[in-house]
């Protein structure tokens, strides 16, 4: 999976070299990186970190940004320190200039969050709580139980629903 990504950092770095006429250091590249963000550059270790859920379900338009996008930030830090925007003019020049693509800053990727209910249920001990899962809920209501081991009360819903 990471090569057509790792191709494309490379080209990405190949287009800077080109464009401003100087080398830049590679960065690191890693595929560790979960949640919301599709992409973060790290300036000062000279790092990228990509999100493989992102990246499968978009390949396509993340090859083409996203890693531009970050990688846009590496250069940028190389050619002007520490004291820019983030997404100022000189990420933006790059962006356009030598990426000609738009300098967005935010990945619109839907973010397939798994949304989980648990339902919460309690037996006699003080702090006995037990997350049920929807599954099991619906057990309970054809009849099944459930027991503490501790104190041997059936775990009754205490009408609390969650969601993790
Ligand atoms: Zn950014
Ligand atoms: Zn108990």
């Amino acid at each position: 999976m990471p090569e057509l990504l790792n191709a494309r950092v490379e080209a990405c770095y190949l287009q800077a070299e080109e464009f401003f006429k100087r080398p830049f250091q590679r960065p690191q590249v890693c595929f560790k990186l979960r949640g919301q963000k599709a992409g973060v550059a790290h300036l000062h270790e000279n790092k990228l970190r990509f999100n493989p859920q992102l990246y499968r379900e978009n390949q396509e338009h993340f090859l083409k940004q996203t890693v531009a996008h970050e990688v846009a930030h590496l250069v940028a830090h190389q050619l002007f320190g520490s004291k820019i925007q983030p997404h100022g003019e000189e990420w933006q020049l790059i962006m356009r200039g030598v990426y000609e693509l738009p300098p967005d800053r935010c990945h619109t990727y839907a973010i397939h969050r798994r949304q989980v209910s648990r339902f919460i249920y309690l037996c006699s001990c003080p702090e006995g709580e037990f997350p049920f899962s929807a599954q099991r809920h619906a057990l309970v209501a054809k009849g099944r139980r459930y027991f503490c081991r501790r104190c041997r009360a059936t775990l009754k819903f205490s009408g609390e629903h969650r969601a993790v």
